[in-house]
């Protein structure tokens, strides 16, 4: 029956999609009991509404002024709380020498668009440690993202390594040239 077999095409790639966007899959913290709709971050004021986290400032127009009903840490807080990442970055090589301090700025940057895109990813430390810069990220995707950045300020060169079960990722951005 084609029509059967055309709606099963369309689930698959819907899935796949969702699955580039956040992947509840892997992450445990993704998979618990959510929240009261409505409930604030304590720790970043993200708000919970319909299964998803909104930063504040983005919650939908109707909602605004609605009391919050509970006070929790999002799945991105309880991951900073638990020290528990999804991502690394190290970035190394000479260039790191003279320009550590910008590059941190660029990572840091709390107003940057690309950073703060979901509530749930967040920069969860920035380490220097023997001339290298060590960056921990609640989820894989912010690490790849902040390495494309990296890519587009200084280029430099990027190398991707993933765990086995896919929800670590393993970012090395380097430049050697000053
Ligand atoms: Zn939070």
């Amino acid at each position: 029956m084609p029509k059967k077999a055309g709606k099963g095409l369309m689930q698959k790639a819907a899935h796949m999609v969702r699955r580039k966007a956040i992947d509840p899959g892997g992450d445990p913290y993704l998979n618990r009991e959510p929240p009261k709709d409505m409930a604030l971050c304590k720790r970043c004021g993200a708000v919970y509404h319909e299964k998803r986290w909104y930063k504040r400032e983005n919650l939908p127009e109707k909602l605004e002024g609605k009391p919050n009903t509970d006070m929790v840490f999002c799945p991105g807080c309880q991951k900073y709380r638990d020290k528990y990442p999804g991502g690394y970055i190290t970035i190394e090589g000479r260039f790191v020498e003279e320009h550590g301090d910008e590059i941190v700025r660029l990572i840091d940057n709390k107003e940057d668009r690309q950073l703060n895109i979901n509530p749930l990813e967040k920069v969860m430390a920035i380490r220097r440690r023997d001339g290298r810069i060590e960056v921990e990220t609640t989820t894989d995707k912010l690490a790849q993202r902040i390495g494309l950045i990296l890519q587009k300020a200084f280029n430099g060169e990027i190398t991707y390594k993933w765990s086995t079960d896919n929800r670590i990722a393993r970012v090395v951005w380097r430049r050697d040239d000053s």
